[in-house]
């Protein structure tokens, strides 16, 4: 066997359980050289967000401290990857690379481009599933074209058989002799300093593999045996918030599946309970296959009579809802949640996203931008696919027409008002019958909570009813 190495292009897979990548380079015997590169140039409008930034530079200490128990060394890099991986090779004298396949439009360019050229140089490459249970052009229907709606997509994906083996750890990579110099994991300024607005993620969340790990393995004894039953109540801690992890691949989703089957097998999680979340897993394959099938979904409807539909700016509006300033508590909560920890209960996100879109007015591309830049779990087949979902435009979407009340939505999963008083904590002393429409409470109960609306708290911004009735008008206008 050559003693030249071979370089493993490290992307969203910062893990060593089942990195099949990793696994691949480590059985070629040849010494491995890590290298991760930020970015910044190839995305375009889908450069990396502000909160996903603050999780990647503690994925990257994260992983540079497992390497180092393995007696490795991470490359850092910054640029265009074209240009990176290249000299990479020429420098360390590479005779292949490894790396793990990506899905967007933009990465797949990328990807194509840089295969060809090491191909062409007769360097080895090789490229592995380790983002997806099926790649998405693995499941299609009948006639050959790709899903468009989930219930048959998911049909179709347990008709696959079993999802493969997850591959076991990977526990040494031979050292190369020399390891080519690295960027400054601090000169990337990937975390905020004045103001840090990122000080309230820091005790939510743990970025990095172990605490992946750590997190399944609780949830599993814990709140996932009522999941179905949960889900939906962002009152109570019933989802296993692993959208983090899984987006920087810090655990893989074959790893998650098969935990969640064998806890299913072992009757720790019940059946219902289990394949409930089994299929929200698939509703992330079934994202990416929709984003890699229809590459315009990032800035086009994929329904077209949506083409033209007129939305309105409105500034004021918009950066009220961004500050969790709209007077409908739900909606402030979620907003509020979503800044302070990178993160929201996904039947928020549904309401908010509903509220911006049917009841504002505001175009879905303005709200899927802020959750771009504020989640941690900032995904972009995910948030694509969801927004165009809830904007009624995408895939298998909830039709236009069916328009949430934010004060209903949260009198029915937010029955006591816990997520709000915690997250909007000017209300925290209203009462429970007014703690979900604050302007219909008495005076003399506002003045006993300490509001003042309009001054302690806004008054609602729009009056929903009418709202409603206005989208409906627009919505007939394209139908
Ligand atoms: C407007 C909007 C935007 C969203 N943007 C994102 C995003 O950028 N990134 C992201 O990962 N999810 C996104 N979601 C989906 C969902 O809200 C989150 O995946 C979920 O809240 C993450 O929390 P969890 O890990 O506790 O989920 P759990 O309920 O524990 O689910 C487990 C996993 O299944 C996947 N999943 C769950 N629900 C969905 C869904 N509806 N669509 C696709 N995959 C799902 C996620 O990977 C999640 O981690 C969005 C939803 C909406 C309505």
């Amino acid at each position: 066997m050559t003693n030249k190495p071979a370089l493993l292009w490290l992307r969203e897979d910062l893990r060593f359980d089942d990195n099949p990548a990793m696994r691949a380079a480590a059985e070629s015997g040849r010494p491995v050289i890590c290298v991760y590169i930020l970015d910044d140039d190839t995305p375009g409008d889908q450069k990396m967000g502000a909160a996903q930034r603050w999780w990647l530079h503690h994925s990257l200490t994260a992983f540079k401290d497992d390497l180092k128990t393995r007696d490795g060394k991470l490359v850092l890099r910054r640029a265009d990857p074209r240009a990176i991986i290249p000299a990479l090779v020429e420098e360390t004298g590479a005779e292949a690379v490894f790396w793990n396949r990506r899905y967007m439009p933009w990465q797949t360019e990328v990807d194509s481009d840089i295969k060809a050229g090491l191909k062409d140089d007769d360097i080895e490459v090789t490229t592995c599933n380790g983002r997806l249970l099926y790649e998405p052009w693995e499941i299609k229907t009948k006639s050959g074209d790709p899903y468009r709606v989930f219930t048959p997509f998911w049909k179709s994906m347990q008709a696959m058989g079993d999802v493969r083996d997850a591959l076991p750890r990977v526990d040494a990579l031979k050292a190369p002799s020399k390891t080519p110099s690295t960027d400054r994991l601090s000169d990337w300024d990937l975390l905020p300093t004045k103001p840090d607005w990122a000080k309230g993620f820091g005790p939510v969340w743990t970025p990095g593999e172990k605490a992946a790990r750590a997190r399944l393995r609780n949830w599993l004894k814990g709140a996932a045996a009522d999941y179905a039953d949960l889900r939906n109540r962002p009152d109570r801690d019933g989802t296993s918030r692993l959208s983090p992890h899984l987006h920087f691949g810090e655990i893989s989703p074959v790893t998650v599946w098969h935990a969640v089957k064998e806890a299913i097998d072992k009757g720790t999680v019940p059946h219902k309970q289990g394949d409930t979340y089994l299929s929200e897993i698939a509703w992330r394959e079934f994202s990416y296959e929709l984003i890699y099938n229809n590459p315009k979904m990032f800035d086009e409807p994929l329904q077209e009579k949506f083409a033209n539909f007129e939305w309105h700016k409105d500034k004021n509006a918009l950066e009220a809802w961004q500050q969790g300033k709209t007077g409908y508590p739900i909606v402030d909560a979620g907003m509020r949640q979503l800044w302070t920890e990178g993160w929201m209960h996904n039947r928020v996100r549904m309401i908010v996203g509903s509220f911006l879109i049917k009841d504002l007015g505001i175009d879905w591309r303005e709200g899927m931008a802020w959750f771009w830049d504020t989640l941690v779990d900032a995904d972009p087949a995910n948030n694509t696919a969801q927004w165009q979902w809830v904007a009624g435009c995408g895939a298998d979407a909830q039709p236009f027409f069916r328009i949430f009340n934010p004060t209903s939505q949260a009198e029915k999963f937010d029955p006591e008002g816990d997520y709000i008083r915690k997250y909007v904590p000017e209300l925290k002393d209203l009462p429970k019958k007014y703690i979900h429409a604050p302007e219909k409470a008495p005076d003399e109960v506002l003045e006993k909570a300490g509001i003042t609306l309009g001054d302690t708290y806004p008054e609602p911004i729009v009056d929903h009813a009418k709202q409603r009735e206005e989208a409906l008008s627009r919505y007939n206008d394209i139908k």
